[in-house]
C-alpha cells in the first residue's frame, strides 16, 4: 500500500516519478487562465483567516456542502468564519474521490506545510495553525505567488474595467506579470435590453466616445481592446453555452443594434444574429492583434432560478449541458480561415461527450503558420480532476498532438489553487511513465522530458508571446 500524498502521490511507476521529479516539478508556473481579483494582488491583500481565503467564492466546496445537507448559512450566509470552516471541515471526510478531497490536503500542504487530514477533530487546530501563518507576511497574496514559482498570472476582465490594478502591480515593480484577458460577455448579452444598455452606456464613458450606432459601438470596443493591448493583454476569452456563427449582413445587424437601443426586446433569430456577429467582429480585433482567443463551451448556467434570486449568477448552480457543438465551430472556423484573419485559438469544453469533437475540430484548422495555433484547452470545471484530465491528455493524444500542448491553468478564484498544476503535472507524468513502463514510448528520458517540460510550461510561454 502507499502512502497518502507522499512524493509518488499519482505516481504509479518509476518512470511516473523520474518524468515528475526530474522535468515537472520545478518548472515555472504560467497561470493564464483564472479569476483571481487584481485588487487583491495590488493590495498585496493580507486575509483575516482561513475561510476568508480559502471558502470565501468556492462555490466547488459549497455545492459539496450542500450536498452533505449543510445549510446555505454556512455557505454563503451569515454564519461566522470559524463556523464556515467548521462545518467545511465535516465534509471534507465526505468528499472521498471528489477532487476536492485531494485538492483540499493539497492546498495545506503547500504552502502552509500542514499535513493532517482535515476533519471535524482536526478542525480547531487546522484553522488557528493556517491562520497565525496567515498572519505573517510570507502569506500575502504576492508571497504565495512567489512561493509557488508564478511567473505569469491573466486575470479575467471586462471591457470596460479600467485595469487600474493592473497599472498599480506594474508600476510596484510586481516581477510577477499580472496581465489583464479581454472577456467582452456582456457586450453579447442582448436577452435583457435594460441591462445591455446600461452596458452600452459604460462602455461609451469607458472609451470615451459616444455610441449611437452598431459600428460606433465595434469602435469603442476596439478603443478598449487597443488599450487592453497596451496593458499587455495577449488573450480573449468567452463564456459561451456552444459557438454561435449565423448569416448575418451588416445591415441586419446596424438595424438590430437600434432596436434594441431604443428600448425594445429582440426576438430570439435576431439575438443569434447579433451574437454571430459580434463574435466574428471580435474574432477579427484578436487576429489583428496576433491575440489568442478563448472559448468555454457547454455550461448551462443559473439552473436554479430560485438561487439564482437570491445569490446571483456562480454560486455553484450550474452544470453541463448538451449544445450543439460541431456545425456552429466550423461556420465560425472556416469564415475566418477562409478570410485568412483566424487568431490563434483555445477551445475548452465541459461536456466530456464532446473531448473528441473539439480536438478533432481544431485541427481542422491548424495551417503551418504558428506550432499549435489550434488548442484543445486542458480538462475545465467539472472536467478538472483526475479521469477529466486523462481523457482529456488522451484525447488530444490520440486525435491531436499532445507535445504543442499549452498545458494547464488554474481557472481560480483562490490564490491557494496552484497546486492545481502540481496535481495536473503528476498525471501528465504518470500517463507517460506508465507508456514507457510498458514499453509504448522509449526510454528516452531526454525526449519524454523535454515534452514534459514544453507542456509544463515552455509551450505557453512561446505560444502566448507576453
Ligand atoms: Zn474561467
Amino acid at each position: 500500500m502507499k502512502a497518502f500524498m507522499d512524493e509518488g502521490f499519482l505516481l504509479e511507476s518509476n518512470a511516473a516519478e523520474e518524468l515528475y521529479h526530474g522535468y515537472a516539478k520545478d518548472m515555472p508556473v504560467i497561470d493564464y487562465h483564472c479569476h483571481l481579483s487584481p485588487g487583491e494582488i495590488a493590495s498585496d491583500r493580507q486575509f483575516e483567516n482561513m475561510t476568508k481565503i480559502w471558502l470565501d467564492g468556492d462555490h466547488y466546496k459549497w455545492r459539496a456542502m450542500r450536498a452533505c445537507g449543510i445549510h446555505e448559512r454556512y455557505c454563503t450566509g451569515d454564519a461566522s468564519d470559524y463556523e464556515k470552516f467548521e462545518k467545511w471541515a465535516g465534509t471534507v471526510p465526505q468528499t472521498l474521490r471528489n477532487p476536492l478531497y485531494h485538492w483540499t490536503h493539497m492546498e495545506l500542504k503547500r504552502p502552509f506545510g500542514i499535513r493532517k487530514l482535515l476533519n471535524p477533530s482536526t478542525a480547531r487546530e487546522i484553522y488557528d495553525e493556517s491562520t497565525a501563518m496567515l498572519q505573517t507576511r510570507a502569506f500575502s497574496a504576492r508571497n504565495i505567488m512567489r512561493s509557488f514559482k508564478v511567473e505569469v498570472v491573466c486575470t479575467t476582465d471586462d471591457p470596460i474595467d479600467s485595469l487600474e490594478h493592473h497599472i498599480k502591480i506594474r508600476d510596484d515593480g510586481f516581477e510577477i506579470r499580472v496581465l489583464p484577458t479581454w472577456r467582452p460577455d456582456k457586450a453579447m448579452m442582448v436577452d435583457d435590453p435594460l441591462a445591455f444598455n446600461q452596458y452600452v452606456d459604460k462602455l461609451s464613458a469607458a472609451a470615451g466616445q459616444t455610441i449611437t450606432s452598431f459600428t460606433e459601438f465595434l469602435d469603442a470596443l476596439k478603443s478598449r481592446h487597443d488599450y487592453f493591448h497596451e496593458m499587455g493583454c495577449r488573450l480573449s476569452d468567452h463564456g459561451l453555452e456552444a459557438m454561435e456563427s449565423v448569416d448575418f449582413t451588416d445591415n441586419e445587424v446596424s438595424l438590430i443594434f437600434a432596436r434594441i437601443r431604443s428600448g425594445k426586446g429582440l426576438p430570439w433569430e435576431h439575438r443569434a444574429v447579433f451574437r454571430s456577429a459580434m463574435l466574428y467582429y471580435l474574432a477579427l480585433m484578436d487576429y489583428q492583434r496576433g491575440w489568442v482567443q478563448q472559448f468555454h463551451l457547454g455550461a448551462l448556467r443559473n439552473n436554479s432560478s430560485r438561487m439564482l434570486e437570491k445569490l446571483g449568477p456562480d454560486k455553484g448552480f450550474d452544470s453541463i449541458g448538451d449544445f450543439e457543438m460541431g456545425r456552429p465551430l466550423t461556420r465560425f472556423f472556416n469564415r475566418l480561415d477562409k478570410e485568412g484573419k483566424l487568431a490563434k485559438t483555445i477551445l475548452y469544453n465541459l461536456n466530456p461527450r464532446d473531448n473528441e469533437l473539439i480536438v478533432a475540430m481544431a485541427g481542422n484548422f491548424n495551417d503551418g503558420s504558428v506550432r499549435g495555433k489550434m488548442q484543445y484547452g486542458s480538462g475545465w470545471w467539472f472536467l478538472d480532476q483526475k479521469d477529466g484530465m486523462q481523457k482529456q491528455l488522451n484525447a488530444l493524444s490520440s486525435l491531436g498532438l499532445l507535445s504543442c500542448f499549452v498545458g494547464m491553468l488554474t481557472d481560480s478564484r483562490s490564490f491557494l489553487s496552484y497546486p492545481r498544476h502540481d496535481y495536473f503535472r503528476r498525471i501528465l507524468c504518470n500517463l507517460l511513465g506508465t507508456d514507457i513502463e510498458r514499453g509504448e514510448i522509449p526510454p528516452d528520458f531526454e525526449l519524454v522530458g523535454s515534452m514534459v517540460k514544453d507542456i509544463c510550461y515552455y509551450n505557453a510561454r512561446q505560444y502566448f508571446g507576453f
